[in-house]
C-alpha cells in the first residue's frame, strides 16, 4: 500500500532536554493538521530534524528514533552543529531566504554554505530512500530542501514526489543572482508538482526556469525531458475551526479577561510577528511614531502592543535588528509616554496557543505590513479568532494573503504615510463596517481551510501519475510502435523522410557539432538497404555540407530546406526558387536581430532564417508576433 511522506527541514515534534532525559512535545502546526485525515488512510511518517544538534545526542540517537518512530510516526535526522550553521543558518536563512524576500545586500554566498547545503540534502535523501517504495508518495517542504525531489527522482524514476515552497519566489531578475540557481531550479523540477501561496510566485519560478533552464511551459505544465512538472498555486490555509472555537474556551476567555483589565485603553493596536527584517517592524513604529505626532488628542487612549517573537539570533541582522527596534521604542515611549500612560508595550517573546487568542481577541486593529511575506498566516488567524468580526485588520499588500483578503484595509509597507492614514481610518471605521467586511473573509477562510489546501495539492499529485503516464505513452505508445511496424512490412513500397536537425541530432548554434555519429550513419545504411526502401534525409544545412557528411552513405538528401535534392548519388539545384526577395526582407530581418539581443540572422540560397531560440523567451515570441 502506498504510504504518505512528508519531509520537512523541523519535525512537528519538539525535543527538550529534562532532567531524565527528553520531552517530546507534537506541535499541531498547519501542515499536519492539514493532512490529517490522509494521516491513518495512508501510513504518514514525516521525516525531519528533531531540533537539537546531535553532538549532544549521540549516544541517546536510537532512543530518540525509537520515541519518535513508535510514538509519533516521525523518522529523525539528526544534523551536527556544523551542519545546522551552515546548511539552516548559513544557505537556508543567509542566502536563501533574503533572496527570496528581496534583500539582496542581506544575500551571503559561500562555498561552505553551498556545500553543506547539498550535503543536509543528501542526508535527507539517504534516509527517506532507506524507507521509501516506488509507490509511496512523497511531499517536501520548503526551501531547506530545494534539492531533494531531483536527489529522489534520480533513485526512484516513479516515484510521485511533490514539493510546496512556503516563502515568496523572486522574480527572474533577483533569482538570477544566486551563483547556485540552475542547479536550485533542477533540484525542484525533480518533483511531479511545485506548488506556491500565490499565482505570482508560480510566475516568477516559471519566467527563471524558461530563462536559466531554457524548458517551456504551457498551461502550468513544464517539460522536463521525458516528464511533466506541474506548477499550480495552493494559498495555504489555517485551521480555521481551531481559532474560531478557542475563544470559548474557559482559559482563552480568563486570558482575555486578565488583560483587558490590565490595558485599560480606548483602543487596542497590535503588532505581533517574528523578529525579521522582512517583517516591516521598524516601517510600522515610525508609522506609529507619526501618527501619535500628527494626532495629539488620539494620545493617552490608544495602547500599541509590540509583539516580536525571538528568531534566528544567530544570525547578525536578526540581531541588529533586534537593537533598532529597542532603540525605536525606547525613543517613542520617551517622546510621547506621560506618567500613567505608554505609548507602547514591548515584549520579545513567544505565546502559547491561548494567550496568542486571547492577545488577537484583545486588539482593535491588527497591523500585519510585512515588506515580503510569502502568505502570512497569523492575518487570517485574527480573522479566525474574532468571532464577533469586530477585529480590524490593516494588512500589507506584499504579504501573500493579502490576495485573498482585499475587503480589509490593505497598505503599501514601506508607505509611512498610507500606514499612519490607515491607523487613523481604522480607529474612526464604525464596527457595523468592520463586521460586514470581515464576514466575506472569514467565510472565505472557513471554506479554504488548511485542510482543504492539503487535500487540494495532495489531490493534484496524485493525478500525476496518470499525466506522466500519458506523456510517456505518447512517446512511447507500444501498440503504436507495432502499428507502424506492421504497416511498414505491409508496404509495396517505402519512402522514409527523416529530418536530420533537432531530431536525429540536437540543433546547435556551431554546426560542426551536428557532425553524424557512425552509429547514426549505419542505422540510415541497414535502412536505405531494405528491399523497395527509399531514404531520404532532410536538413536545413548547406548541400556541401550534407555531401562532406554523408557522402559514405548512400541515401538521397534534400539540403537547404529544399533548394538542393540530391537523388541517386546526383545533387540538383531547384531552380524554381527565386531569392530577390532577400534584399527587401534582410533590413527587416537585421532590425528584429538588433532588438531582439540573443537572436540572429542566416542566410542560404533561398531563404533567410530568423532564429531566437537563445534569445529570451517571451521577447522571441512577442517579436515573431510582430
Ligand atoms: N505563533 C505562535 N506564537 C507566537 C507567535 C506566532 O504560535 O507567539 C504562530 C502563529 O500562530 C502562526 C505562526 O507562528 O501560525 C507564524 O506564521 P506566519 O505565516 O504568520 O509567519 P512566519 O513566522 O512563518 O514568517
Amino acid at each position: 500500500m502506498a504510504r504518505l511522506i512528508i519531509v520537512s527541514n523541523r519535525l512537528p515534534v519538539k525535543l527538550t532536554k529534562t532532567k531524565n532525559g527528553f520531552k517530546y512535545n507534537m506541535s499541531t502546526g498547519g501542515v499536519a493538521t492539514g493532512l490529517k485525515s490522509f494521516y491513518k488512510s495512508y501510513d504518514a511518517i514525516w521525516v525531519g530534524w528533531p531540533g537539537q544538534v546531535s553532538n549532544k545526542l549521540s549516544k541517546q540517537h536510537d532512543k530518540i528514533t525509537e520515541t519518535l518512530r513508535e510514538k509519533y510516526n516521525c523518522e529523525p535526522v539528526f544534523l551536527t552543529r556544523t551542519e545546522i550553521q551552515n546548511y539552516y543558518l548559513g544557505y537556508s536563512n543567509k542566502s536563501i531566504w533574503p533572496l527570496c524576500h528581496y534583500f539582496t545586500q542581506y544575500v551571503t554566498c559561500n562555498d561552505k554554505y553551498w556545500k553543506y547545503y547539498q550535503k543536509v540534502n543528501q542526508k535527507f535523501a539517504n534516509k527517506i530512500s532507506q524507507m521509501v517504495e516506488e509507490d509511496d508518495i512523497v511531499w517536501v517542504h520548503d526551501y531547506h530542501l530545494m534539492l531533494l525531489p531531483r536527489m529522489l527522482r534520480k533513485q526512484f524514476p516513479n516515484l510521485r514526489i511533490g514539493y510546496f515552497h512556503h516563502i515568496p519566489f523572486p522574480s527572474y531578475e533577483i533569482f538570477r543572482l544566486l551563483p547556485s540557481r540552475k542547479k536550485i531550479l533542477n533540484g525542484l523540477l525533480g518533483s511531479d508538482l511545485i506548488g506556491f501561496h500565490t499565482y505570482d510566485y508560480l510566475r516568477h519560478f516559471q519566467s527563471s526556469v524558461q530563462r536559466l533552464l531554457g524548458c517551456q511551459s504551457n498551461l502550468g505544465k513544464i517539460d522536463v525531458d521525458d516528464r511533466i512538472v506541474k506548477v499550480d498555486s495552493f494559498p495555504m490555509g489555517i485551521d480555521f475551526e481551531k481559532f474560531s472555537a478557542a475563544a470559548e474556551k474557559t482559559k482563552v476567555k480568563k486570558n482575555i479577561k486578565t488583560l483587558r483589565n490590565k490595558i485599560k485603553a480606548q483602543k487596542v493596536i497590535l503588532s505581533m510577528d517574528r523578529l525579521d527584517y522582512t517583517k516591516g517592524i521598524v516601517q510600522r513604529l515610525q508609522a506609529y511614531e507619526q501618527f501619535l505626532k500628527e494626532n495629539p488628542k488620539i494620545r493617552g487612549s490608544v495602547k500599541f502592543i509590540v509583539v516580536t517573537v525571538p528568531s534566528r539570533e544567530e544570525v547578525d541582522q536578526y540581531f541588529q535588528l533586534k537593537k533598532t527596534i529597542e532603540r525605536l521604542v525606547s525613543r517613542i515611549n520617551g517622546e510621547y509616554g506621560v506618567l500613567g500612560w505608554m505609548p507602547i508595550w514591548y515584549l520579545h517573546k513567544s505565546f502559547d496557543f491561548e494567550n496568542l487568542v486571547a492577545l488577537y481577541n484583545v486588539s482593535d486593529i491588527y497591523v500585519v505590513t510585512p515588506l515580503r511575506d510569502g502568505m502570512n498566516l497569523m492575518a487570517k488567524e485574527y480573522l479566525a479568532s474574532r468571532n464577533d468580526n469586530a477585529g480590524l485588520l490593516i494588512l500589507s499588500e506584499m504579504a501573500g494573503a493579502a490576495k485573498e483578503l482585499g475587503e480589509t484595509i490593505v497598505v503599501n509597507p514601506n508607505d509611512v504615510n498610507q500606514i499612519v492614514k490607515a491607523l487613523k481610518e481604522a480607529i474612526f471605521l464604525p464596527t457595523e463596517k468592520i463586521i460586514e467586511r470581515n464576514t466575506i473573509m472569514s467565510n472565505r477562510l472557513a471554506r479554504y481551510n488548511v485542510k482543504r489546501w492539503a487535500e487540494d495539492f495532495f489531490q493534484k499529485l496524485m493525478k500525476m501519475k496518470e499525466i506522466q503516464q500519458q506523456k510517456h505513452a505518447n512517446i512511447l505508445n507500444q501498440n503504436r510502435q507495432q502499428k507502424i511496424l506492421n504497416d511498414f512490412n505491409k508496404a509495396i513500397n517505402r519512402l522514409l523522410l527523416i529530418d536530420y536537425d533537432d531530431t536525429l541530432f540536437p540543433y546547435n548554434e556551431d554546426h560542426s557539432k551536428l557532425k553524424p555519429s557512425p552509429e547514426i550513419k549505419n542505422i540510415l545504411r541497414k535502412l536505405s538497404r531494405y528491399k523497395k526502401t527509399k531514404v531520404v534525409l532532410l536538413s536545413e544545412l548547406k548541400w556541401q555540407k550534407m555531401q562532406e557528411w554523408f557522402r559514405d552513405v548512400e541515401i538521397d538528401m534534400v539540403a537547404e530546406q529544399g533548394a538542393y535534392v540530391k537523388h541517386n548519388g546526383e545533387w540538383e539545384k531547384f531552380d524554381v526558387f527565386e531569392n530577390e526577395w532577400k534584399d527587401d526582407l534582410k533590413p527587416i530581418f537585421q532590425l528584429y536581430v538588433d532588438r531582439t539581443p540573443g537572436s540572429r540572422m542566416s542566410e542560404k540560397d533561398y531563404s533567410l532564417i530568423w532564429d531566437y531560440e537563445k534569445a529570451a523567451f517571451d521577447l522571441g515570441g512577442m517579436r515573431s508576433r510582430e
